[in-house]
């Protein structure tokens, strides 16, 4: 199932991409005395509801809308916390000239950075090493805490793809790489979340990005250092996760900071970022 988020009254809900088209959850919701779902995370329990919802959707065309008029967000609202993963594919790392982590580099990132779909991006005035990272994006669907990885994939809720778009400069103006990953609108994500039971193997799906066009990244999620499963066990140790917890595993070789000539990103730029059943993100940069 693909869930999507659109703006309506001034506020997200969630839809279900169908061939009818999209289904306003929470207008059908409301329509039988049910509580809607804006304002808090779709949960795993959830799933049930929704893929009857889809199941009859023909039979609903009141509540179907065509998605060319919806403003779609991102696909994952409000997410409670955001947690990256850095160097995670050994050519980035290497390309960063760093050394193979031993285990996950853990840093954050905001709901500042989340953009509409297909948002423009501001580069903004505080830094100039402006840079791609097409990354995978796993969002949580129920509460956790001490996961061992056979189990950590029952957790997840869905898949995305994401950019986490970053400032060199900024990241290694110190040794914390937050302000480097933390400008307004710099994590574009794709326009849907596919549910878990769609994805037979997170470790199996190839990645692109591209700039202008011209592809610059391009692997698969078999290379990662630490699996999603790896992840969920190791964060899941420190913190409880909790639904609509949005966690990016790391980007492979390719970005701007490993070429010899850096032609870092300016105005004008359109960047894509694609992974496999998981549709994209295009954004220009303003
Ligand atoms: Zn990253």
């Amino acid at each position: 199932m693909k869930i999507l988020y659109f703006r309506k009254n001034g506020s997200l809900h969630p839809g279900i991409i169908t061939d009818q088209g999209v289904i306003d959850v929470d207008a059908y919701r409301q329509r039988h005395s049910l509580p809607a779902f804006n304002g808090r995370p779709l949960r795993i329990d959830d799933l049930t509801i929704l893929r009857e919802l889809m199941v009859k959707a023909k039979d609903l065309p009141e509540f179907l809308v065509p998605e060319a008029l919806l403003q779609v967000a991102g696909c994952v609202p409000e997410p409670p916390k955001i947690i990256c993963i850095g160097l995670n594919y050994r050519k980035h790392a290497l390309e960063s000239n760093m050394p193979i982590p031993e285990s996950p580099v853990v840093f954050s990132k905001f709901s500042n950075t989340l953009t509409d779909f297909g948002e423009a991006v501001p580069l903004g005035h505080a830094g100039q090493q402006f840079d791609y990272e097409v990354e995978l994006g796993v969002v949580i669907g129920a509460t956790c805490k001490n996961v061992k990885r056979e189990n950590a994939l029952q957790y997840v809720l869905g898949y995305c793809v994401a950019n986490d778009l970053s400032c060199r400069d900024l990241q290694f103006k110190t040794s914390q790489w937050l302000i480097g990953k933390t400008p307004d609108k710099f994590l574009p994500l794709g326009k849907y979340l596919l549910t878990a039971d769609e994805v037979p193997d997170p470790q199996q799906l190839e990645l692109r990005c591209y700039r202008n066009g011209q592809i610059r990244q391009h692997s698969n999620t078999r290379d990662m250092i630490f699996s999603v499963s790896d992840i969920i066990e190791e964060l899941s140790r420190y913190m409880t996760l909790s639904p609509g917890d949005l966690i990016l595993t790391g980007t492979p070789e390719g970005v701007i900071m490993g070429m010899p000539e850096k032609n870092w990103l300016i105005p004008g730029d359109i960047i894509r970022t694609e992974i496999e059943l998981l549709g994209y993100t295009e954004n220009t940069m303003i």
